[in-house]
């Protein structure tokens, strides 16, 4: 047998981590060499064997301070790693006792928190499935008038093989042959300190007291499978950059009877080349020219819907903006729209034939700008644009 690596250098921490830099460091490393994760990779199974030892002694007080006094010689019981020191010791660790690996751990990571914590009564009764999350993408005439969408979701769902037996389809499931059916199993334990018996939860069949002789060959026992679903999606109207929907029971589903998780879509909503959105109201922003602006004219602007016909009016100033009532956003819920905002941006020819420089300049002469004209703090004062509604 190869020399055993220290457990704070498998797990990456100081020997002074706190308990949740160790659980941190743990989680992250799990999931990282999960062998459902690395399918091709036959070290990984090793690697993950290796941080579940580290994590089970390190996580407990008890066998991290006895780890800390003596290293891994105060492990070395009869059948190795795995030994127990007395009542709280690795008995209370479940599915990670015996150096096996539960291949639905890093899934199920509220139900390890229950196993880690030592909490037994609770092992046995339902626990509730995972939530998801995930992103949607939306496009922004979706998000403001709602949506139908499809997404595809890597859930775990009950094995339909098996119904979530575990048990190959017409064969028995039976009373866990190890504990009698009771989940439990009493161990005696040879240390360097003594004899000590020890109530574990059984390594057999976890806790759950049944055992399936002829396992489930979809599911190799769990019960449980990984699928990829396709969801429908209703997209509520209003919905907006950051809001999150919540899919009530399609996230993981529960182990013993528990309930499914929650899955929550994040929605990103995709920018539109002409619309910006402040709040409910969309804002838009138009091109006329200096003639318009100067004049007047009725102009016509792009809606979310269709377009709309806008009064200019005689003397608008760059910058001014026309509220459209009632085209904005639909308020999620259903309670009334925004408001569009049309911003004008008046457009100087960067052109100009001979005569229409010959017709401006006669203009700045009838304006009285050859002779003088307004002193610059006069036309300042003339410059400030407001929002007029429509
Ligand atoms: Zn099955
Ligand atoms: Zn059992």
């Amino acid at each position: 047998m190869a020399t055993k690596r220290d457990y704070y250098e498998v797990l990456g921490v100081s020997r002074n981590a706190t308990q949740e830099e160790i659980k941190r460091a743990y989680r992250k490393l799990a999931r990282q060499y999960h062998p459902d994760v690395n399918k091709d990779d036959p070290q990984a199974e090793e690697k993950f064997k290796e941080i579940n030892e580290a994590y089970r002694v390190l996580s407990d007080p008890k066998t991290r301070d006895q780890y800390d006094r003596f290293g891994h010689a105060a492990f070395d019981g009869p059948d190795g790693a795995g030994s127990g020191f007395g009542p709280g010791g690795f008995g209370d660790f479940g599915p990670f006792g015996q150096g096996g690996f539960d291949p639905f751990g890093d899934l199920f990571g509220d139900l390890f928190d229950v196993f880690a914590g030592g909490r037994r009564q609770r092992q046995r009764g339902p626990v509730r499935g995972r939530d998801l999350e995930m992103e949607i993408e939306v496009e922004f005439k979706e998000a403001a008038f709602g949506a139908e969408k499809t997404i595809e979701v890597q859930r775990v769902e009950a094995c339909a093989r098996c119904q979530g037996t575990g048990a190959e389809p017409g064969t028995p499931v039976q009373a866990c042959p190890d504990c009698h059916g009771t989940g439990e199993v009493r161990q005696v334990r040879a240390t360097p300190f003594g004899q000590f018996v020890n109530i574990a939860v059984c390594p057999r069949c976890r806790g759950e007291g049944k055992w399936a002789p002829t396992p489930c060959r979809e599911c190799g026992r769990a019960g449980l499978v990984q699928r990829r679903r396709r969801i429908a999606v209703k997209i509520p109207a209003g919905v907006d950059n950051g809001n999150r929907i919540r899919l009530r029971g399609e996230g993981d589903a529960g182990l013993r009877g528990g309930p499914a998780g929650d899955l929550y879509l994040h929605v990103r909503v995709r920018p539109h080349p002409t619309f910006l959105r402040e709040g409910d109201n969309v804002v838009c922003e138009v091109p006329i020219s200096i003639v318009q602006a100067a004049l007047g004219d009725e102009i016509e602007v792009p809606t979310l819907e269709g377009t709309h016909k806008l009064k200019i009016p005689e003397g608008t100033q760059p910058g001014a903006e026309f509220r459209i009532r009632g085209q904005g956003i639909p308020r999620m819920g259903g309670y009334g729209r925004g408001d569009q905002i049309v911003r004008v941006r008046v457009e100087v020819p960067r052109r100009l034939t001979a005569r229409q420089r010959e017709l401006l300049r006669e203009f700045a002469r009838e304006n009285g700008e050859a002779a003088g004209g307004k002193t610059f703090f006069e036309r300042v004062r003339g410059t400030l644009g407001g929002r007029s509604a429509q």
